[in-house]
């Protein structure tokens, strides 16, 4: 299973500005001072091995859009937010015709559905779009987005066939030589994430989803839901401190609730997902930074506890990795 991450901030397209870039270019060239960089193969070097992530490259802006590859012709795509063209454009440059994409949509706040009107496999009359989602309102919705005065054509527009499909939570769904489930999350409307099972490999996609109090029982559904994943992709644009002050409500969580429940479900990679669009490359930067300390500290913490004390916390294996999805990442599971 192959995991590319189209589209990785949360809430509005993010764009880098003149002086974002300038920053960066500036940041490269005083690194680079005294190296020895003389051809373009050393200098790609330099950028993609020497520089730190978000000097020679960056985290960028397109809202959430994930493709999981499974081996399937048919395409399973999750969320079409502003990502999602890009998406369609590497599909339509790869030729890819006379086929069927399953999109699977969280809930339908607009940076979920925004790149769907520019989704160019649509326009092609060999392909089938199956939408699919825990909402009833989903076609209603992607109907209203493409109609005046918010777009200049309909969904009549799209060529190829189009169908919907609402699913429960509990429901077992085979698709694109996968497992699909869901599970309903607390959110403005409710959101839905999703597992995928597929040749012994598993990822949850789960975004837009607020854990509070709750998720400090034992009994909590969401790790049953995300138990043993290779990859938890979490929504956590927030710092525990804002989870629980000025953001709290806003539907989402923090990078420690994302540690806490990838450990207590087993899950091996936790890919952090939704930035905030006010978060720069370098707070991102930080922000991962704090989160692989936390994992660090707590395991520590853990070797350090003698066994056998009443309340103390078991050994702490996962997760194995942490890393903050970057637009154009790829994670083979
Ligand atoms: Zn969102
Ligand atoms: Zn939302």
């Amino acid at each position: 299973m192959k995991v590319h991450f189209k589209g990785t901030r949360g809430s509005i397209p993010t764009a880098y500005s003149a002086n974002d870039i300038k920053d960066k270019v500036v940041a490269a060239l005083l690194a680079a001072r005294g190296k020895e960089l003389r051809s373009e193969r050393q200098i790609r070097e330099f950028v993609e091995k020497k520089l730190p992530f978000q000097v020679g490259s960056g985290w960028g802006g397109n809202t959430p859009c994930v493709y999981v590859e499974t081996g399937s012709e048919e395409k399973l795509i999750f969320d079409g937010g502003s990502g999602m063209r890009v998406l369609g454009q590497e599909f339509a440059s790869q030729g890819i015709s006379n086929t069927t994409f399953h999109v699977f949509i969280s809930h339908l706040h607009y940076d979920h559905i925004q790149g769907i009107p520019f989704f160019i496999p649509a326009y092609d009359p060999s392909n089938h779009i199956v939408f699919h989602g825990g909402h009833e309102i989903i076609e209603d919705s992607l109907t209203r987005q493409m109609s005046a005065p918010f777009f200049p054509i309909g969904m009549d527009a799209f060529n190829a066939k189009i169908s919907f499909e609402t699913h429960k939570p509990g429901d077992v769904l085979e698709h694109c030589d996968a497992k699909i489930t869901l599970i309903e999350q607390a959110h403005p409307g409710v959101s839905y994430g999703y597992r995928v099972d597929s040749q012994e490999k598993s990822m949850v996609y789960s975004t837009d989803a607020e854990h509070t109090n709750e998720a400090h029982s034992s009994s909590y559904p969401f790790l049953d839901f995300i138990r043993g994943a290779n990859l938890l992709i979490f929504d956590a644009p927030y710092t525990h401190s804002q989870s629980i002050s000025i953001r709290e409500h806003w539907g989402h969580s923090s990078n420690i609730m994302g540690v806490e429940l990838a450990a207590r479900g087993e899950v091996e990679t936790l890919a952090i997902f939704h930035h905030d669009p006010g978060s720069s490359d370098h707070e991102i930067e930080s922000l991962q930074a704090h989160t692989k300390k936390f994992l660090q500290t707590s395991r520590s913490a853990i070797k350090e506890t003698r066994p056998g004390i009443p309340g103390a916390p078991s050994t702490r294996k996962f997760p194995t990795e942490i890393l903050h999805s970057h637009d154009g990442l790829v994670l083979a599971l």
